[in-house]
C-alpha cells in the first residue's frame, strides 16, 4: 500500500464527506411518498422541522443550494428589480449569475471588508430611488458564515435593519449557517437556540445539508408561506420537483439531530490546523473561528506545497493561497498528518511563536 492509499485526509471541502453507517440506516427506513404531489412524509416532516428551527412559517426542501437562493431570489424579486450583495458572494460570483439569466434580476455587487461586510454607507448608497430610470432595489442578500467567518450580531442587525427601513427584503446565503450558529454562542443557549436568533435578522434563509452536517444533498429554503409558495413554483420550473426524495431528506433530518453541536468539533480541529502551521516562517495564517483556514504561501510555492501534500494522500484547494476544511470524515489524527506533511515540505520541526492573524469579532 502507497502512502496515499494508507492515509487520505480531504480537506478540499466540508462537501466530501460519505453518509455514516446510521445516516444510512436512517435513509433506508424512511417512509416514502411522490413529494411532487406534497405526499413524502420524510420530506414533509423535514421542511416542518427546518421552519421550526429557523423560526420561520415555511420550508422548502431542495437539491442544492444554489437552486435554493436562486428560487430564494426569484420568489423575493421580480423581472427588473435588482438585489444587493457582496463582490465575491456566492449567489453572484459562484453561481453561474443564475439570477440574471434566470431571473432577470440584476445583481448590485458591492465591496466587502475582510469579514464579509459591506459597508452600511456603501448599502445605503446602492438603493435606488424609486425613479424610471433604475431598477427597483428589492432586496439585501448577506452570506453566513462567509469564507469561515461567523458575521456579528450587531452587523446582521444593522445590515438587515437598515435594509427594512428601506423597504427591502433580507435573504441569508446559510451554506453554513449552523456552522455560523454554533460559533456564535451569544445568540443563544445552544446551537439551535442560535439557529433561531440568527434567521430572525431575515425572510428567507437557505441551509445546506450536504456541507458540515454531512448529508449526502440537499439544502432547504425558509420563510413565510407566501414566500415559499412562490418557491414551490420556481423550484418545479427549475427541475428540482424531486419524487420518492424523502430517502435523502431522511438523511437530512438525521444530520439535524446529530450532527449539529458536533460542528464544534470541526472548528477545533481547524484551530488545530491554524496553530501547527502558524510557526512556519514563508506561511501566513488566516484563522477562521469555524471549520475553515486559509493559508497563504510565501514565494509562490503553493503549487508545489499542494502537490506534495497530495504525494501524501492530503488533499486541499487553492492556487495562492490553500484552503483547508475540517468535517465530519477528518480527526484529529489526520490533521496531525497534515501539519508533519507541511512541517515536512518547509523542513522544519513543529513550529514555536504562533503568528496566527486574530479573526476576531469585526469592527463594523
Ligand atoms: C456551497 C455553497 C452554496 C451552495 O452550493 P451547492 O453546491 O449548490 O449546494 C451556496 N453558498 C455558499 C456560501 C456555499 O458555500
Amino acid at each position: 500500500m502507497s502512502d496515499n492509499q494508507q492515509r487520505r485526509v480531504d480537506l478540499r471541502s466540508d462537501t466530501v464527506t460519505q453518509p455514516t453507517p446510521a445516516m444510512r440506516e436512517a435513509m433506508m427506513a424512511a417512509p416514502l411518498g411522490d413529494d411532487v404531489f406534497g405526499d413524502d412524509p420524510s420530506v414533509n416532516a423535514l421542511q416542518a422541522r427546518i421552519a421550526g428551527i429557523t423560526g420561520k412559517e415555511a420550508a422548502l426542501f431542495m437539491p442544492t443550494g444554489t437552486q435554493s437562493n436562486l428560487c430564494a431570489l426569484m420568489a423575493h424579486c421580480e423581472r427588473g428589480d435588482e438585489y444587493i450583495v457582496g463582490q465575491s458572494a456566492h449567489t453572484y460570483r459562484y453561481e453561474a449569475g443564475g439570477a440574471a439569466v434566470l431571473g432577470s434580476i440584476q445583481p448590485q455587487p458591492l465591496t466587502q471588508g475582510a469579514m464579509g461586510e459591506m459597508q452600511l454607507a456603501d448599502i445605503a448608497a446602492a438603493i435606488k430611488p424609486d425613479d424610471i430610470h433604475f431598477a427597483r432595489s428589492r432586496l439585501l442578500c448577506l452570506e453566513n458564515t462567509w469564507n469561515g467567518h461567523p458575521m456579528s450580531l450587531a452587523y446582521l442587525a444593522q445590515a438587515t435593519g437598515l435594509a427594512r427601513e428601506r423597504g427591502l427584503a433580507t435573504h441569508l446565503d446559510g451554506a453554513r449557517f449552523f456552522n455560523a450558529a454554533v460559533a456564535t454562542p451569544e445568540a443563544g443557549a445552544d446551537a439551535h437556540a442560535a439557529a433561531r436568533h440568527i434567521a430572525g435578522y431575515f425572510d428567507s434563509v437557505s441551509v445546506c445539508f450536504s456541507k458540515g452536517l454531512g448529508a449526502p444533498v440537499g439544502s432547504a429554503l425558509c420563510g413565510s408561506r407566501a414566500l415559499i409558495t412562490r418557491a414551490l413554483r420556481w423550484r418545479k420550473m427549475l427541475g428540482g420537483g424531486m419524487r420518492q426524495s424523502g430517502v435523502l431528506a431522511a438523511a437530512a433530518s438525521y444530520a439535524l439531530d446529530h450532527h449539529v453541536e458536533r460542528l464544534a468539533q470541526d472548528h477545533a480541529l481547524a484551530q488545530r490546523l491554524a496553530k501547527g502551521l502558524a510557526g512556519i516562517d514563508a506561511l501566513t495564517v488566516r484563522s477562521a473561528q469555524t471549520n475553515i483556514v486559509f493559508v497563504d504561501v510565501a514565494d509562490g510555492r503553493a503549487p508545489a506545497l499542494l502537490a506534495h501534500l497530495e504525494q501524501h494522500g492530503v488533499l486541499a484547494t487553492g492556487l495562492i493561497g490553500l484552503r483547508f476544511v475540517t468535517h465530519l470524515d477528518v480527526d484529529e489524527a489526520g490533521i496531525d498528518h497534515a501539519l508533519a506533511c507541511v512541517h515536512q515540505f518547509f523542513g522544519e520541526q513543529a513550529g514555536t511563536a504562533p503568528r496566527v492573524q486574530a479573526a476576531g469579532p469585526a469592527v463594523y
